[in-house]
């Protein structure tokens, strides 16, 4: 069984997006740790956070995946962005240890110019530091398209990021099916062999949640241009293969496709109506 949910706003709270994950079908979400316009934070309240805790606790939840600012790009060319990006990420473990024990994930960033490797070590760097003994949440890499100079563009350059980061206990992957996909990572005719690859590069342990989108381009378009399930190039069939693949059981699934809350509520049934 895979856990599936979308992203959720938080404007209302921590217990309010469990109870709207019920809703749709879902039993696991994602939601922004901040405005994903990045920028100040609003205060958590424990009480909240800790009625969310109990509610997926004693509603059989998957982990949760939050997600930080798209905008957080931790090895931007522009000292004071970087720096910026940096404290928001500091800022953010500290702040989901409110939720422990889930995951948060993030798109690694874009070198612009300064080459991947000056950019991973940066990113390993800040990951270093915003990284403290007691810490409870996974911080999780995302897959990304290579659009622009993205990081993370294959499963190399999060291997080499992962190879920096000091508690790898606390480190894992995003895989996002559109992202790959772009990225030429043909997982309509072999996502065996996808995840074969990855098992080789980073090793499947670090797998830890997937993003499920379809993408509204051919393998190896570097758009990152999410479809609705089933209506762009990776279609149907392939996601029915996906989700019961033997590898992926028991990890949280999150819809990021272009829908409203209907839309998402008929996506999570349709997804729950393949699992054998
Ligand atoms: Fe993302
Ligand atoms: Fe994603
Ligand atoms: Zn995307």
């Amino acid at each position: 069984m895979i856990y599936i949910g979308n992203h959720l706003s938080s404007t209302k709270g921590f217990l309010a997006m469990g109870k709207a994950a019920t809703k749709l079908g879902g039993n696991t979400f994602a939601f922004f740790t901040r405005n994903p316009r990045g920028g100040k934070a609003k205060d958590i309240d424990p009480a909240d956070a800790h009625k969310l805790m109990e509610y997926i606790e004693q509603n059989g939840f998957g982990k949760l995946v939050a997600h930080a600012p798209y905008t957080m790009n931790l090895c931007s060319d522009k000292p004071d962005i970087r720096e910026f990006a940096k404290n928001m990420l500091i800022d953010d473990m500290k702040r989901m240890e409110y939720t422990p024990n889930q995951y948060y994930n993030f798109h690694p960033g874009s070198h612009v110019g300064q080459g991947v490797e000056a950019a991973i070590s940066i990113i390993t760097e800040a990951i270093n530091e915003a990284m403290f003994p007691e810490m409870t949440t996974t911080i999780l890499l995302e897959t990304m398209a290579g659009k622009g100079t993205e990081i993370g563009r294959n499963f190399e350059e999060l291997k080499s990021i992962i190879d920096g980061v000091k508690d790898k206990s606390h480190i894992g992957v995003c895989l996002d099916t559109c992202h790959v996909w772009d990225g030429g990572y043909d997982i309509v005719n072999d996502f065996d062999e996808v995840l074969d690859e990855f098992d080789q590069v980073i090793g499947l342990e670090y797998l830890k949640a997937i993003h499920i989108n379809d993408s509204m381009n051919p393998c190896g378009a570097h758009k990152d241009r999410h479809e609705k399930i089933g209506e762009g190039h990776i279609g149907n069939d392939a996601f029915r293969k996906i989700v019961n693949n033997p590898r992926v059981q028991g990890l949280p699934f999150i819809l990021e496709t272009p829908n409203d809350d209907a839309g998402y509520a008929k996506e999570i049934e349709m997804i729950k109506s393949w699992q054998k």
